[in-house]
C-alpha cells in the first residue's frame, strides 16, 4: 500500500513539529509495511515571502493530489500587518474551503499522567475520553444573508439536510468503533435550525441501531462538559456551537501543545495541530510536538483505517509522559524536561518497546 501524503509545514514551530511528525510517520512506514510518499511544499508566510501568495496553486494541487495533508501552522508576527487575503492565515480558510472539509474532528482525551496539568479537578478529569464532531462549512459563519450598517447587523443560521446528514453519518460510524454513544447538542428550546438538525440526527440515527442517540441543549452542554466530561463519547454539533465547546473540551486535557485536530470532507482530509506557529518560542526546539504526532495517529486513524498503528503511537506518548518525560509547556515539578528532538526520540523507543511487545504478547491494544 502507497499512501501519498502533502506536509506543509508552514511557519514558527510548524516545520520542528512536523519533522517529529514525520519520524513518527517513517517509523510505521516500516513497521506496518505501508509506503508513505512524502511531498513537502510550503504554505503561509514562508510561501507569501518566496511567491507573494501565502497559497500557490501548485501547493493546492499537490494537496488535491494527495491522499492526506499534514499541516504545521502559519502565522508570526512579521506577516501582521499584510492585507487579509495574503496574511498566513488566509491560506487556511483558502485550503480548508477548496478542499471541502465539512467535518473538523478534535478528541479531548486525557492521559492519566497529564491529570493534573487540567485546571479541572483529577476526579472529575481522569478518564476523559471523546471527541467532537463540529461541522465546519455551513451554519451561521456561512449564511446569507449577512450584513451590517449604522443601525443593525445581521447573520443567518441555515443548515440544509445533505449537510447535517453527511456529518451525523461520520459521527455515528465513529461512535460504533468507540463506546456506541452520540451526543448531539443543539438549541432547539430556541431555533428552528436546531428543530431540523435534531430531526435530521434522528432519521441518520435509525441507520445505526447499535449506536445510542442523546439529545442536548447547548448552554446544558458546556456545564456537563466541565461537571462529568467522562459522560461523553462523540459530540456531534454545528459550527459555532462546535467552535465553543471544542475549546472547552481542548482545555480540560491541559495544554494546547497537545491537542490534534483532523478536518475532512468527501474526498480530501487535513490533520493539523489545534495550536499556531508560536512564534515566542519557534527555532528553540523546545515546542511539544505530540499535538502534531496524535495528528498523525488521527490521520493513520481516519484516512487509511490503521487503527493499531494509530492505538501504537497514542500508547506510546503515553507511556513517554508516564515515565516523567515532558516538555517545557506541561512541565511539572520532578519531571524531565527535554527538548522537541528529544522527546520524538523517546516516543520512538516507546513505540518500538510496545511494538515487540506486542509481538510477543506481553501487551495488546
Ligand atoms: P499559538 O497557539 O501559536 O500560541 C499560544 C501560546 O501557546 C504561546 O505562548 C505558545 O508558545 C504556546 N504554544 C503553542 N503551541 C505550543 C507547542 N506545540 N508547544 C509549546 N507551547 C506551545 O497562538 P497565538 O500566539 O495566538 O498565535 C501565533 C500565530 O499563530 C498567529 O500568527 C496566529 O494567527 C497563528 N495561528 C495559526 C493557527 C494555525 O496555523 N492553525 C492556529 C492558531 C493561531
Amino acid at each position: 500500500m502507497t499512501k501519498r501524503i502533502t506536509l506543509l509545514p508552514g511557519d514558527g514551530i510548524g516545520p520542528e513539529v512536523i519533522e517529529s511528525a514525520v519520524k513518527v510517520l517513517k517509523y510505521v512506514a516500516e513497521k506496518f509495511s505501508v509506503e508513505f510518499e512524502l511531498v513537502e511544499r510550503p504554505i503561509g508566510g514562508i510561501s507569501y515571502d518566496k511567491y507573494g501568495t501565502p497559497l500557490t496553486d501548485e501547493t493546492l494541487q499537490t494537496c488535491y493530489d494527495s491522499d492526506a495533508v499534514l499541516l504545521g501552522a502559519v502565522g508570526g508576527y512579521k506577516w501582521e500587518n499584510l492585507e487579509h487575503h495574503l496574511k498566513p492565515e488566509a491560506a487556511l480558510l483558502k485550503l480548508r474551503k477548496s478542499l471541502g472539509l465539512f467535518a473538523n474532528i478534535r478528541p479531548a482525551k486525557v492521559f492519566s499522567s497529564l491529570v493534573d496539568a487540567s485546571s479541572l479537578k483529577k476526579e472529575v478529569v481522569e478518564g476523559t475520553d471523546f471527541v467532537v464532531f463540529r461541522e465546519l462549512t455551513g451554519g451561521i459563519y456561512f449564511g446569507e444573508p449577512r450584513g451590517i450598517n449604522t443601525e443593525k447587523a445581521w447573520n443567518t443560521m441555515v443548515y440544509s439536510k445533505n449537510e447535517i446528514e453527511r456529518i451525523a453519518k461520520m459521527a455515528f460510524e465513529t461512535a460504533i468503533k468507540r463506546k456506541g454513544i452520540v451526543t448531539s447538542v443543539d438549541k432547539a428550546n430556541v431555533l428552528e435550525v436546531s428543530q431540523f438538525w435534531r430531526k435530521v440526527v434522528e432519521s441518520v440515527s435509525k441507520e445505526y441501531p447499535t449506536v445510542r442517540l442523546k439529545n442536548m441543549y447547548v448552554d446544558n452542554a458546556a456545564m456537563q462538559i466541565v461537571k462529568d466530561p467522562k459522560q461523553f463519547d462523540v459530540i456531534l454539533t454545528s459550527n459555532l456551537f462546535g467552535d465553543i465547546l471544542s475549546d472547552i473540551a481542548g482545555m480540560i486535557t491541559g495544554s494546547l501543545g497537545m491537542l490534534p485536530s483532523a478536518s475532512i470532507g468527501t474526498k480530501y482530509a487535513l490533520y493539523e495541530p489545534v495550536h499556531g506557529s508560536a512564534p515566542d518560542i519557534a527555532g528553540q526546539n523546545i515546542a511539544n510536538p505530540i499535538a502534531a504526532i496524535s495528528s498523525v495517529a488521527m490521520m493513520l486513524e481516519y484516512s487509511f483505517d490503521m487503527y493499531k498503528a494509530s492505538e501504537l503511537i497514542i500508547e506510546a506518548i503515553n507511556r513517554t509522559l508516564e515515565e516523567g518525560y515532558r516538555t517545557a509547556d506541561i512541565g511539572t515539578e520532578g519531571s524531565k524536561i527535554v527538548s522537541t528532538k528529544e522527546i520524538t526520540s523517546v516516543i520512538l523507543t516507546k513505540f518500538e518497546e510496545i511494538y515487540n511487545e506486542q509481538a510477543l504478547g506481553v501487551f495488546t491494544l
